[in-house]
């Protein structure tokens, strides 16, 4: 059965991290490709992306220019709000066909709003979660979960939890250290530096113009 990697995210922007986790998760699950999923708006977080979904996208599509492994699917942002992985992941599932199977990426910093995701009980069962460890946090610890979730959803999700590097980079750090005038080379992508610092995006001058087309 051919294994597939779901990674949906903000990337505002996409940094190291992102791709370092996906390469591990890849080599870990035994998958065949990675589907980013830019989210158009993230109903687990306060704060809306600070970059146009065009400019997400473009720093997306140079961060994995040439690797094959790499799709970046639109799918959430075309759709109106608010979206839900649930529904992300049937009309993927839909897409591929069954002959696919789905592995949500999820960093462990997102595991404490997992209960709370629309339909949660019914997309564990319909799709995989593979928690990752990130630096910069504890372990999983899937005990709170008792009561908010059934049995087998816990069980699932402690059985598809993957080690992978700790790798202490955040969207946020980037967006701080910009504003701070620090350097991102090391953690961002060449290409995505280049762009960040064309479209001069994260400054405190800029201001969200342009359109949401991609
Ligand atoms: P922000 O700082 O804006 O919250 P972020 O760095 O957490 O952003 P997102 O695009 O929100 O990046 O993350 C998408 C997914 O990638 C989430 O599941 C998140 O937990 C995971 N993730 C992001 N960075 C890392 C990392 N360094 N190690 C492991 N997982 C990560």
């Amino acid at each position: 059965m051919e294994k597939i990697i779901l990674f949906g995210g903000t990337f505002d922007p996409v940094h190291n991290g992102h791709i370092a986790v996906s390469l591990a998760a890849v080599e870990k699950i035994g998958a065949s490709k990675v589907i980013l999923i830019p989210a158009r708006r993230s109903p687990h977080k306060h704060q809306k992306p600070l970059a146009m979904d065009n400019d997400r996208m473009a720093m997306l599509k140079l961060a994995v220019a040439g690797n094959a492994l790499f799709e970046i699917s639109p799918i959430e942002l075309n759709r109106g709000e608010p979206s839900y992985t649930i529904d992300t992941v049937r009309q993927l599932k839909q897409k591929f066909g069954k002959a696919c199977e789905f592995y949500w990426l999820l960093g462990v910093d997102m595991l404490g709003d997992l209960p709370k995701w629309y339909k949660a009980e019914e997309l564990l069962s319909e799709c995989n979660f593979s928690v990752m460890n990130r630096g910069g946090f504890e372990k999983p610890d899937f005990s709170f979960m008792t009561g908010k979730l059934s049995p087998e959803a816990i069980d699932k999700l402690r059985k598809n939890q993957i080690q992978t590097p700790l790798i202490d980079i955040s969207s946020t750090e980037i967006r701080r250290r910009i504003v701070d005038g620090q350097d991102i080379s090391e953690i961002v992508s060449a290409a995505v530096l280049s762009y960040i610092q064309k479209h001069k995006l994260y400054t405190l001058g800029h201001q969200l113009s342009g359109n949401d087309e991609f």
